[in-house]
């Protein structure tokens, strides 16, 4: 689908967006990638969204990347019999391991290894830190905790430890069970939480066998400190500052976030700032200001897209929060000094082949009218290699593999386009032209850039570059090969 702008939104989906309408509108109003959050919902229910999500997506005969996020090493509470409980300041509540639904006196937490790691005076920060409880007495199957900071603890939330090393596995065997289950469902994206090490990494590629793309969520110090690291052996990266800002003071989540979209995109893998972003509109049609301005800023840091929780998944208003980002998103990319930063903050082209290709496709459009860049890609290195320029125009992406088009609808100004399999690069000009006029970038009276590689099918090999018209009779008329 065609949008006025290039960052990318990505949408949480749960009960607020269980629809083939809603998840179509939610398209509709912006959504170019969905998420399925594996700490919620069962294989069955994470089956149906998905059906969901590629029944829009035929229907609208648009491309839709699906993200799956792993629970990773996350503690969380189990259920409660209301769903939900108060927490109110000085009150007793206990953790244990009775699977019994909780209440406003106890809840489990699933993790008997846990326990012994508890000590007495110890933080658990729950709901990205909203609540906070101090162990005052524990043993090997409960711990007895004061209430500090009340809120409302609903259902999976999240517990952070802040203060305690805990003994837990990359990846638990709900991850390696969920893990194989969405490869074998078919989701384009599978996110990674709580990544400490490269290894971890490493571990899931393994696993995935190439069925999926390998994002790392940040959300812990130790992955903040080998952010290279880890960088170098992922596809893509989230800055996920809900757990971040709870592990590490939330003064430290904004030089964290702007570091670590720099460095994404100076390699040119994608990168999401998610948590928060619209966070009152969960229960309110209106954002606050501070939080347009937050995501205002993600967009003029040149971040790939941002991300919607919550406010998508259980809010009150799915539709009207990813109204807001788009449209925060379009009147902040028509602003001279979003193309003044992203411009400032490029950072040089590698040596390399592709990598003068895509910086001379750049320069073309910063200097003359194309109206886009073309750009044929089969694993879609070329079309990163094109995104990581950040060019004025749009960048087409054409691709026999659908694969690569759904993967690509994460990455910045990247529209892409199914095409067949070509063997000659007059061809690909035609059709290029053809989709730039199609998809509206273009008319009749407009040159773009078309770049590709040949031979065909050699990932990153893009080595022929042509200014071409988008009329097709101009086309064989200039070159009649
Ligand atoms: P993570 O740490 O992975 O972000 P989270 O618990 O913060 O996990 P989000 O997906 O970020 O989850 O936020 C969505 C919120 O919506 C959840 O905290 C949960 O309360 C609620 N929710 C309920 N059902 C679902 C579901 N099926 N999918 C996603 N979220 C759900
Ligand atoms: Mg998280
Ligand atoms: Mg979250």
């Amino acid at each position: 689908m065609k949008r006025q702008r290039n960052v990318k939104i990505l949408a949480t989906l749960g009960p607020a967006s269980d629809s083939v309408e809603m998840i179509g509108n939610l398209h509709k109003a912006g959504a170019d990638v969905f998420r399925l959050n594996m700490s919620h919902g069962s294989h069955e229910e994470i089956r149906a969204k998905h059906a969901m999500i590629r029944a829009v997506e035929k229907e609208l005969g648009s491309t839709i990347g699906i993200l799956a996020d792993l629970q990773g090493p996350k503690l969380r509470v189990g259920v409660f019999a209301n769903e939900s409980e108060e927490l109110v300041e000085g009150a007793a509540f206990r953790l244990d391991l009775d699977e019994a639904p909780g209440d406003l006196q106890r809840v489990c937490l699933p993790h008997p290894e846990i326990f012994s790691a508890l000590k007495e005076g110890a933080s658990l920060l729950v709901n990205d830190g909203k609540i906070r409880l101090r162990v005052t007495a524990c043993g090997d199957d409960y711990a007895d905790c004061e209430v500090i900071t009340g809120g409302t603890i609903s259902n999976r939330k999240g517990v952070n430890v802040p203060d305690v090393v805990l003994p837990l596995a990359a990846l638990s065997e709900k991850d390696l069970a969920d893990l194989e289950f969405v490869c074998e469902l078919g989701v384009d994206w599978l996110a990674l939480s709580f990544v400490q090490r490269p290894e971890d990494v490493d571990q899931a590629r393994a696993l995935a066998k190439g069925r999926a793309a390998i994002l790392s969520k940040i959300e812990k110090p130790s992955a903040v400190e080998r952010f290279d690291d880890i960088l170098a052996v992922s596809d893509g990266i989230m800055v996920a500052r809900g757990d971040l800002g709870v592990e590490l003071p939330v003064s430290a989540v904004p030089p964290i976030q702007k570091r670590l979209v720099r460095r994404s995109r100076a390699v040119g893998k994608p990168v999401i700032v998610a948590t928060q972003m619209l966070e009152s509109m969960i229960e309110s049609p209106m954002p606050t200001r501070a939080e347009v301005s937050d995501v205002a800023t993600a967009i003029y840091e040149g971040a790939d897209a941002v991300m919607l929780s919550a406010e998508s998944a259980a809010g009150g208003y799915p539709i009207e929060a990813v109204t807001t980002m788009n449209n925060v998103a379009v009147e902040v990319e028509q602003d001279p000094t979003y193309t003044q930063i992203i411009e400032a903050s490029r950072t040089a082209s590698r040596s390399g082949i592709a990598d003068a290709m895509v910086a001379a496709a750049r320069e073309i459009a910063e200097t003359t009218d194309v109206k886009a860049i073309c750009c044929f890609t089969h694993s879609g290195t070329t079309a990163l290699l094109t995104a990581r320029e950040r060019p004025r125009v749009p960048i087409i992406a054409l691709t026999p593999l659908v694969g690569t088009a759904r993967r690509l609808a994460l990455s910045w100004g990247v529209t892409c386009s199914l095409t067949d399999e070509l063997d000659r690069f007059k061809m690909a000009v035609v059709s290029a032209a053809k989709v730039a006029r199609e998809e509206g970038f273009a008319t009749s009276d407009d040159f773009v850039v078309v770049t590709a590689g040949v031979p065909f099918n050699v990932p990153g090999s893009t080595n022929i570059l042509r200014v071409a018209p988008c009329d097709e009779r101009l086309i064989f008329a200039s070159d009649p090969e």
